[in-house]
């Protein structure tokens, strides 16, 4: 006999329900949203699932059984699926034991490679940002599902929607860059040099040698992405965005290499870094 307390509000919700059981003592369910980041094979059949989910931060769960064509929800649980999910907390790893669909964006995203490879992008550093399992980073987890959004509805260019993602995904981790004001002393801007390991924008008497001197219509593009003001961000010629996506991608890497020196780095190579003297 399997006693349930607390399955009769089945809606989304961070409590874990405990369940008695008369055989092996208590076990526990838990309901949650989530992103589908990752699918590695388990054995012949089954699946570790990594999740990045709204209430319980980065889970790794096993899906039992979703590599054989019958799986029912086998093609739920794929990269970008945005899914309301069931767990059985297990041992080492929880189980899948439900899932529904609530967006389909893999299936949006696989018909443009451009799209699809930003989304990658996006969950790879979802991944990395989210620290460790069972965290909670609802912040990170909201900007995912606006990200993936926005590169399935294909209404704005997918680089841009890629580097507001990593402005405000670091601004959550506490990595924000320095845009207007000097990183250093905090004098208001506009400046003229931007330094990733002083923290972004750098004021001439803090400008450390070798900053890089970006167009100041390139730090006004990274200000309006980080602020989502989409009328200047989309109005920024197409060197300010290249330029704006090598600050970007080379303050992520240096902060992640501080924080993750083990891991290998993302495979977004700054570029566009014109003027570094
Ligand atoms: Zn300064």
């Amino acid at each position: 006999m399997i006693g349930l307390q607390g399955l009769g509000s089945a809606a989304a919700g961070p409590t874990r329900y405990r369940v008695l059981r008369c055989d092996d003592g208590d076990v526990s369910l838990y309901r949650d949203s989530g992103v589908v980041l990752r699918v590695q094979k388990l054995g012949e059949a089954d699946r570790i699932v990594t999740l990045l989910t709204r209430r319980h931060g980065r889970v790794r769960a096993v899906a039992k059984g979703v590599r054989r064509t019958s799986s029912r929800f086998g093609a739920r649980l794929e990269p970008f699926g945005h899914v309301d999910v069931q767990f059985h907390t297990g041992r080492s790893l929880d189980i899948v034991t439900q899932v529904q669909t609530v967006d389909g964006f893999g299936a949006r995203l696989v018909g443009d490679y451009g799209r699809y490879t930003t989304g990658c992008a996006v969950l790879e550093t979802a991944e990395r940002l989210a620290g460790a399992e069972g965290e909670p980073v609802q912040r990170l987890y909201l900007l995912v599902v606006g990200a993936l959004r926005a590169l399935a509805d294909g209404q704005r260019e997918a680089a841009l929607v890629l580097d507001a993602f990593l402005l405000r995904a670091m601004t959550a981790a506490g990595w924000a860059p320095a845009l207007a004001e000097c990183a250093r002393c905090g004098s208001p801007g506009p400046h003229q040099a931007f330094n990733v390991p002083a923290g972004g924008a750098v004021c001439g008497q803090c400008r450390p040698a070798g900053s890089a001197r970006p167009a100041p219509e390139t730090l006004r593009l990274l200000d309006a992405l980080a602020e989502g003001n989409w009328p200047v961000a989309e109005a920024a010629s197409a060197a300010a965005r290249r330029e704006g996506s090598g600050l970007v991608a080379a303050h992520l890497q240096w902060h992640l290499e501080r924080a993750l020196r083990s891991l290998p780095l993302v495979e977004r190579q700054p570029r566009g870094l014109a003027g570094v003297d």
